[in-house]
């Protein structure tokens, strides 16, 4: 798979944020892979001090070392600037006009936060012990309402704006393991999981599988496979990204990120080319 000319990378983080390697380095390492895309996804600035992101004052660097790495593969392969652009209610949105300074080629949409009772800002995707603190500062322990929280997040995202791709999907699955915070076969999840997908449909956006939690030794993949084959089956354009953190991880995950789509009945996954988004077949293993 690692040398196939038929897979790409549009969610990668490098070192800007809080990737390792500067995007010449992942430009370099999708040469030498052999990708028929690349694209960088930083994390976007917020209006609340976060480590993880990228300053304001950071995006024209940004598009200064994109620009490097455009040279770097020497058109050996389309490179694309993205950012992976929060959605906090009310003050962060994966908008087209949010960062008006910085020409972008598409937009992730993603949700990091939730905030429960708390007045701050907690995360849903970090460490065991992060997510702990989250549960116990803004939901006293209450797993079903952190991510109702979350998944009404999306939803809203979804509702309100247009990202060109929906990032992990149900990434408060992450510390869930086998089911240590909540059932996620029970009724309540499926609905409001089932809700979150029709609203992907509806807002027409790309659904990426997720590889990211493979590397970080967690055995998740987003989406988990019903909710594939649900957005699958209402038409949902999929892509495979392995929101790579580092460039030798950039196609962590694929095989079973190919898998997956397989055993739902997906036949393409979409790339974005100088023309425009389309499809590759994903073909027989
Ligand atoms: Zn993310
Ligand atoms: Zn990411």
């Amino acid at each position: 798979m690692s040398t196939d000319r038929t897979v790409a990378n549009f969610h990668t983080h490098c070192y800007l944020c809080d990737g390792e390697g500067a995007p010449a380095d992942y430009a370099r390492a999708a040469v030498e892979r052999g990708l028929v895309a690349l694209g960088f996804s930083s994390h976007a600035p917020l209006p609340f001090p976060v480590d993880w992101v990228m300053t304001r004052g950071g995006l024209s660097r940004y598009s200064e070392e994109a620009a490097r790495a455009v040279r770097v593969v020497d058109g050996k392969l389309p490179v694309f600037v993205g950012l992976e652009i929060d959605y906090v209610p009310d003050l962060v949105a994966p908008d087209g006009d949010a960062f008006p300074e910085i020409e972008l080629d598409y937009i992730i949409g993603s949700v990091h936060f939730v905030r429960g009772d708390a007045d701050e800002y907690l995360t849903v995707d970090g460490p065991i012990d992060e997510f702990l603190e989250t549960l116990d500062r803004g939901f006293s322990g209450d797993a079903k309402a952190l991510v109702g929280e979350y998944l009404a997040n999306i939803r809203s995202m979804l509702t309100n704006y247009r990202p060109d791709v929906l990032g992990h999907i149900d990434v408060v699955r992450k510390n869930n393991g086998e089911d240590r915070f909540f059932d996620s076969s029970a009724r309540w999840y499926r609905s409001e999981m089932m809700s979150v997908v029709e609203a992907a449909a509806k807002n027409g956006c790309i659904v990426e599988v997720n590889t990211g939690a493979l590397a970080r030794g967690k055995n998740v993949i987003y989406p988990e496979r019903w909710v594939a084959r649900e957005l699958v089956s209402r038409g949902v354009r999929m892509m495979v990204n392995s929101d790579a953190h580092r460039p030798d991880r950039l196609t962590f995950g694929y095989e079973e990120a190919f898998a997956l789509l397989r055993s739902v009945g997906c036949r393409d996954h979409w790339i974005l080319t100088h023309s425009g988004w389309r499809s590759l077949p994903i073909g027989d293993e």
